[in-house]
């Protein structure tokens, strides 16, 4: 019993489950099937960090691959106190199916930090980043594996760690990191890049699913660098944003939110509660607001068979990677909510880090204007991809964006004549 919590609660063996769950469905021979349902290299290290005070604290991180068949590995880093190997392993197994999905020749990793940037000074932060870099150096780089910005790190841990690689290299190494600033090789759109493919996506998803309201309305959870990118898009777009939340609570007004006031409110405040313009609502009560789209932006397990019957959106594109559990998925599925699964609706990140990727290699730069189209593109063209696949094999549309993805890593291994 204790054995099979544990295992309900790993989120690898749930990113396993739905490897099995696609791996089923396309009746994948077994000895393919038991080298992609495995990390290829997980790497744990531990190492010092100087603190302003003179302390030395010992710091655990990891980075790990899953896969790399389809080319280099590629795969944000994450800080915050909730990283464990476990998290990493599941979280690099998704950016394997989240590359295949959109068609970009990457293989899958992730990187982590356990520990909450919160807590420690710009000073601190920075050894610790550089520290990190300088133990996971071994695995990374442009031909091998490019890290980006995950859950609690920014353009400046970018840069940081893309310093750190090219003192070690004796030369600027610019594509060994993506997400970084504009400055140092980093690329036009990037910053709200995930943003932008949430809006593409759930503009797709209303489109096809005849959203018949004049304006519809938008819940978004977590307001980090996705969720505020994706209610600033949106909005644009002419939807209205009723609702937003950070780890502190949220705030609903069913007229809509004044974003720049709460920004300003935000700036002042930390946090997005206690705005005046609107009411105090839990983290809980935005899931189950009477909207159209929910957008979860903020981290894992938040829509479970705890609150999978509550939820009234219509459309939930899933910003935050595994953001509904498996029992949430065939709760919505049965109650006919229509979902843009994670590996699919935020992979507007990596599709732009791979464009930086490339200018950086070629040392030629686009505008934002041709990034931001060729993003419409690689995400529009997935998109239908995926929901013929949903229709065509009647199964969900989280299932079919694992078949097509798991298709393509398998073709990938397969032609490669590594396991027959
Ligand atoms: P971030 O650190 O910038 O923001 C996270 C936000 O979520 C913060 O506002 C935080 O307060 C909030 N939050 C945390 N726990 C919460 C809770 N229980 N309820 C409500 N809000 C909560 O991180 P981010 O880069 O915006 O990433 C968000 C999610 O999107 C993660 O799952 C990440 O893996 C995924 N993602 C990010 C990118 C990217 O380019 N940044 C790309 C693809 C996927």
């Amino acid at each position: 019993m204790a054995v099979e919590l544990q295992q309900s609660k790993s989120a690898f063996a749930i990113a396993q489950r739905r490897f099995d769950r696609a791996a089923d469905v396309l009746a994948l021979p077994e000895n393919t099937r038991r080298v992609l349902r495995e990390v290829k290299r997980e790497l744990t290290v531990h190492f010092p960090v100087h603190h302003d005070d003179g302390a030395v604290h010992l710091y655990t991180g990891y980075r790990v691959q899953h896969n790399i068949n389809r080319g280099p590995a590629k795969g944000g880093i994450r800080y915050s106190s909730n990283v464990s190997l476990d998290l990493v392993k599941a979280l690099a197994m998704l950016m394997t199916w989240k590359c295949a999905v959109v068609g970009i020749p990457y293989g899958g990793a992730k990187g982590g930090v356990v520990v909450d940037p919160r807590q420690l000074s710009p000073t601190e932060l920075e050894h610790l980043t550089r520290r990190y870099a300088t133990e996971i150096a071994l695995l990374i780089g442009p031909e091998k594996d490019i890290p980006a910005p995950d859950l609690g790190t920014t353009p400046q841990v970018m840069a940081w760690i893309m310093d750190t690689i090219s003192m070690h290299a004796g030369h600027s190494v610019t594509a060994s990191v993506t997400g970084k600033p504009v400055d140092i090789g980093g690329s036009e759109g990037r910053q709200d890049a995930a943003g932008r493919g949430v809006t593409y996506l759930t503009l797709e998803a209303l489109k096809y699913l005849h959203a018949s309201e004049e304006t519809p309305t938008v819940a978004v959870q977590g307001f980090g660098k996705v969720g505020t990118s994706t209610a600033r898009l949106l909005q644009e777009a002419g939807l209205r944003v009723v609702a937003v939340s950070d780890s502190g609570g949220g705030v609903y007004n069913p007229k809509g939110l004044d974003l720049t006031a709460l920004h300003e409110h935000r700036k002042f405040r930390g946090g997005v509660s206690g705005f005046k313009k609107a009411d105090d609502v839990t983290g809980d009560e935005l899931l189950e607001l009477p909207v159209t789209v929910l957008v979860p932006a903020a981290t894992e397990q938040q829509i479970t068979e705890r609150n999978a019957d509550r939820v009234q959106a219509r459309l939930i594109t899933e910003a935050a990677n595994a953001a509904v559990s498996p029992e949430g998925d065939v709760i919505l599925h049965e109650r006919g909510l229509f979902l843009v699964p994670d590996i699919l609706a935020n992979a507007g990140g990596v599709v732009v880090s791979y464009f930086e990727w490339v200018q950086d290699l070629q040392a030629f730069f686009w505008e934002e204007e041709e990034i931001n189209t060729k993003l419409h593109h690689v995400l529009t063209r997935a998109f239908y991809e995926v929901l013929h696949t949903s229709v065509n094999k009647r199964i969900d549309m989280r299932t079919a964006a694992y078949v097509l993805a798991v298709q393509r890593v398998a073709n990938a291994t397969t032609v490669r004549g590594i396991y027959p």
